[in-house]
């Protein structure tokens, strides 16, 4: 008889799981409590691994939908300060992939059999499944059953606001000051990813464009120009949490994926890769061990450490980005460094020597 697993959260970690689990002959039952998967949401930059991991988990053909961006970044990302200086481009030439969250969400949802409407209350109503997979986010109840309430998120002292605006801009990249920042990505050929971030205790009450504009509506033209074109409506706007340091993602036959296990600052864009990786590495883990103890076990072991030392840079990418005493000397550093790894221009060794 096949094995089965129930899985707590349809989002990207408990989808990318479910997939995972089923090609490797698994049946699934994924409890998800919103009513429906959303139908709106930013873009996401998708890392390599992740690239890969959807690969694994057979959503490469999925991939051509509308939704997926695949942009060439041959001029490089740039970082400026508020007035406009450009402290760095970053080499450019690797290619971007992007993909809209509700895009993602529904390729990966395609043949899983999701139960909406479906709050699991207590976790621990679910011990006589073969395998019990919490995926339930930032503010996981499995992690809390399995660890305690002091396993709890915590704030992170900062607040997002972000969205996707129709029209595309000059120029991409990141403006960095003392206790706030200001990124804007490419979301596609015809529209533009913004996100902008503050060191706050307390999320604001809408409505939050006049927020926006407060904090900066002054910035150099680049900002100000995206910040015209965001749409009240369209603003998504949160707390930043990340889950403390867990002593296993196991006990017994529960694991933890996703922001459940290692919920993380938003400043290296790799929350939503690394619950995909977790997908896929739990399925092929359990797959391929001798018993699903023993797959776990290599789970934890495989990504761990790896996800924990993700949450920590995140971190401190956030404190580096929006840093106050010092910005002056990061700032000469970071320039300092973008002029040495500059890339020279090429004498054209093939030309003939006379
Ligand atoms: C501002 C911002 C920008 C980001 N940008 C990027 C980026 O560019 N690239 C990237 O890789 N990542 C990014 N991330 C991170 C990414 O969004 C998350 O890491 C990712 O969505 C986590 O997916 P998940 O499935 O683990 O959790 P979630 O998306 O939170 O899904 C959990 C699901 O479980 C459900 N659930 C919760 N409790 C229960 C329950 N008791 N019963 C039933 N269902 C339940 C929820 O309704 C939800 O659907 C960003 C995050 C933020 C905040």
């Amino acid at each position: 008889m096949g094995h089965s697993a129930v899985i707590i959260g349809a989002g990207i970690g408990g989808l990318s799981t479910a997939r995972s689990l089923k090609r490797h002959g698994w049946s699934v039952t994924v409890l998800e409590q919103a009513a429906a998967l959303p139908t709106s949401g930013t873009m996401l930059g998708m890392w390599p691994a992740a690239m890969k991991a959807l690969d694994d988990i057979g959503v490469d053909a999925l991939r051509r939908t509308d939704g997926w961006a695949h942009i060439a970044t041959g001029a490089g990302t740039r970082l400026w300060t508020p007035a406009g200086r450009q402290l760095v481009t970053a080499p450019g030439g690797a290619d971007l992939n992007l993909v809209s969250r509700p895009a993602l969400l529904a390729a990966l949802a395609r043949d899983i059999d999701v139960s909406f409407a479906t709050q699991v209350v207590d976790p621990g109503q679910l011990d006589d499944a073969e395998l019990v997979v919490g995926a339930d986010g930032t503010f996981s109840r499995t992690r809390q059953r399995m660890f305690g309430d002091r396993f709890r998120a915590r704030p992170l002292g900062a607040v997002a606001w972000r969205g996707t605006v129709e029209g595309a801009v000059a120029e991409y990249g990141e403006t960095w000051a003392p206790e706030a920042l200001f990124g804007i990505t490419p979301a596609g050929p015809h529209a533009t990813n913004w996100y902008a971030c503050i060191r706050a205790d307390q999320t604001f009450n809408g409505p939050h464009l006049p927020h926006i504009v407060n904090h900066f509506g002054s910035w150099h033209r680049g900002v100000r120009e995206l910040i015209d074109m965001i749409e009240e409506g369209a603003i998504l706007h949160h707390g930043l949490f990340e889950a403390p340091k867990l002593p296993s993602y196991i006990t017994g036959k529960t694991v933890l994926v996703g922001d459940a296990a290692h919920a993380m600052a938003p400043f290296l864009g790799r929350g939503a890769c690394e619950a995909i990786v977790d997908g896929a590495t739990l399925g092929r883990s359990v797959a391929q061990a001798s018993s699903i103890e023993a797959g776990l076990a290599v789970f934890d072991k495989e990504r761990r450490a790896r996800t924990q030392r993700l949450v920590l840079a995140s971190r401190l990418m956030g404190r580096f980005a929006m840093m106050d005493a010092g910005s002056g000397i990061r700032n000469a550093a970071v320039g300092t460094v973008g002029r040495l790894v500059k890339p020279r221009p090429r004498r054209d060794s093939t030309l003939p020597r006379h």
